[in-house]
């Protein structure tokens, strides 16, 4: 059993609704217990200046299944969102990241760990200190202190 992050954007469609029906889409998933949802926030988009604002929360999960079948679960999901790819930083109706999955840490064509850019993600880093305030990211040291650099990024709680 390992414990792993899932990092959920929107800013397509109704962003929160996406948001709230992907964690009960993480609580379907074979072999996998979802622990923990974060808080909803509203983010300003990263490197898409003129995009709608993001909708992003933190599921944590515990699973049996490898950091290479969840993130397939959870491309699954995605598309069944219907996720279009026309460009890196188009708006999205749900993207969902694998931040964390224990303490791997490696990168191959598929799948980095820890995800390559959570370190410097307030939208991350900010939901994820509400599930585990003391978390150390392998290879980048406390969440808290990743947070604290990331101060400038907008990030506000909805509910
Ligand atoms: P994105 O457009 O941000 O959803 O990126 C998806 C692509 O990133 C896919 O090709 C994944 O295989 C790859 N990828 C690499 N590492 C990760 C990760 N930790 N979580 C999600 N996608 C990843």
């Amino acid at each position: 059993m390992s414990t792993a992050y899932i990092g959920i954007g929107s800013n397509q469609g109704d962003a929160r609704a996406h948001v709230r029906q992907a964690f009960e889409e993480l609580a379907q998933l074979p072999e996998t217990r979802l622990e923990a949802r974060s808080g909803l926030y509203r983010s300003a988009p990263l490197d898409a200046p003129g995009q709608p604002d993001y909708v992003n929360a933190v599921a944590g999960v515990d699973t049996d299944l490898s950091a290479a079948q969840l993130l397939a679960a959870l491309q699954d999901i995605e598309a069944r969102h219907g996720r279009e790819r026309p460009s890196a930083n188009a708006p999205r109706t749900l993207d969902l990241d694998l931040l964390l999955y224990g303490e791997a840490s490696f990168g191959s064509a598929m799948l980095t760990l820890p995800h390559p850019r959570m370190h410097l993600r307030a939208f991350v880093l900010i939901p994820l200190l509400e599930l585990d305030p003391l978390l150390e990211v392998p290879g980048h040291g406390a969440a808290r202190a990743l947070a604290a650099a990331c101060a400038g990024q907008r990030v506000t709680r909805l509910d």
